[in-house]
């Protein structure tokens, strides 16, 4: 499988070129040359698969020759290690709940997935690659824990400070070794904007070996489509497909959705539900893309105001504005209705969503009431108890604590702050690594 920029103006290059790239040379995003078709013997069947199978199955056409079918298998059932399960809130309405990972949200599977990939490519190479990210939240946490550790790899992650939950911000401040927390005195896109310049910077690229782990990397942005494959393997109505509602920020994981489907899994329609970043609601209306600057809501990890993969949502639909239309509902919620959303579920289905989760409910109830003969599911991105700041307020009660995070919630961040400027991130990255010849 080979992959094309989609600004057109580099090279074709393959899932490993692609993985340790991140971006092409030209700023586009990569993008397969072709979309699978899978057997419908396989799509009828996938309760016969494993969830570990069915990862192989549909991620092996993507990466080709670039990693041996063994190493691919063991990289696959280690990423997909917990459980996707998927839980009926009432007649209509189910979610797939993708927070049972190390950091509880659904980053983790893109993450792990990629960490593993990229430590595999990097195996025999003598100068260590430095992995940049910028995180509105949870991707943050979900790197820093599937990249902790694996050798030859330092990990940079820029957060905007003050705007990730106290949750989210230890996840990924107190890992230390290989993880460096840098706490950008800005927004999402500001810390979004310094990691562009990074890549775009070939001074800064001769000295320093250097890749994304944004969703907009192929390995973190392709494994996505295991969800939707786990949601219809639990799917009782084979003769209806669901609707399915995303919470959508940087609109990787939707995209991943749209890709299985267009490969074969039957998905009756997509909504794309966003909070007051509203840049994709509008163009659904208008036709016309006008991104603008994130405004801070309660899904914090959705506020996101120029979404990077929106443009490979256009290129799967050969951008014919009729035919995205056709496919994905996208819809804008307050923060007022994601609270009530929040309340409603948890006092009639007693199942307390997160923000994400309750922003992709509203959406998705909103869309039934219109198609009252459609039934659907939401995907729940993250565990409650990441956002409690916001939740515990909204159902007037404390959450319990999972196990999995007591630890991290007893540590001290360690962070290096900085001003939202390019030239502060190029000096530590320089100074990080030693110039080489
Ligand atoms: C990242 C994130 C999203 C948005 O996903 P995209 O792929 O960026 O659209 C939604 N919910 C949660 C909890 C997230 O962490």
């Amino acid at each position: 499988m080979l992959y094309y920029s989609t600004s057109k103006q580099s090279q074709k290059v393959d899932f490993r070129e692609a993985t340790i790239k991140g971006q092409a040379p030209d700023k586009g995003l990569y993008f397969p040359e072709e979309i699978p078709a899978l057997e419908k013997e396989f799509i009828d069947n996938l309760n016969s698969f494993s969830k570990e199978e069915i990862a192989v199955k549909v991620i092996a056409p993507f990466v080709g020759k670039s990693i041996p079918a063994d190493v691919l298998e063991r990289i696959a059932s280690e990423t997909v290690s917990f459980e996707f399960p998927l839980v009926k809130l009432d007649e209509k309405i189910s979610a797939l709940e993708l927070f049972h990972g190390p950091t509880l949200a659904f980053k983790d599977v893109g993450a792990r997935f990629m960490s593993r990939c990229l430590g595999y490519f990097v195996r025999n190479n003598n100068k260590p690659i430095t992995v940049l990210v910028a995180t509105s939240g949870d991707t943050g946490g979900a790197v820093a824990n599937g990249f902790y550790d694996v050798e030859g790899v330092n990990v940079v992650i820029l957060y905007p400070s003050g705007k990730v939950s106290s949750v989210q911000e230890l996840q990924l401040t107190t890992l230390g070794k290989n993880i460096t927390a840098i706490e950008v005195d800005g927004n999402f896109d500001d810390c979004q904007q310094m990691v562009k310049n990074a890549f775009a910077d070939h001074n800064l690229n001769e000295q320093v070996f250097l890749t994304s782990a944004n969703s907009i990397n192929v390995a973190r942005w392709l494994p996505q489509q295991f969800y939707y494959f786990y949601a219809l393997q639990q799917w009782n109505d084979k003769l209806n497909a669901p609707v399915i509602s995303v919470p959508s920020g940087n609109f990787g994981n939707i995209c991943a959705g749209i890709l299985a489907n267009v490969s074969g899994l039957p998905v009756k329609h997509f909504i794309a539900a966003c909070n007051a970043n509203d840049v994709v609601p509008n163009f659904m209306q208008t036709g016309e893309y006008v991104s603008k600057p994130a405004v801070a809501t309660l899904s914090n990890a959705m506020d996101v105001g120029h979404p990077s993969n929106f443009i490979r949502v256009l290129e799967i639909f050969k951008h014919e504005f009729p035919q995205v239309k056709n496919a994905i509902t996208s819809v804008s919620i307050t923060d007022e209705e994601t609270k009530a959303a929040l309340l409603n579920v948890y006092l009639n289905d007693q199942y307390l969503l997160d923000p994400h989760g309750a922003v992709a409910y509203a959406a998705l109830n909103n869309y039934l009431l219109q198609n009252p003969t459609e039934k659907g599911i939401l995907l729940e991105t993250a565990h409650p108890i990441k956002f409690y700041d916001v939740v515990e307020p909204v159902i007037g009660q404390q959450i319990e604590i999972p196990e999995a995070i007591k630890g991290v919630m007893k540590q001290s961040k360690v962070s290096i702050k900085m001003e939202a400027n390019y030239e502060f991130l190029k000096d530590y990255l320089l100074s990080k690594s030693p110039v080489t010849a």
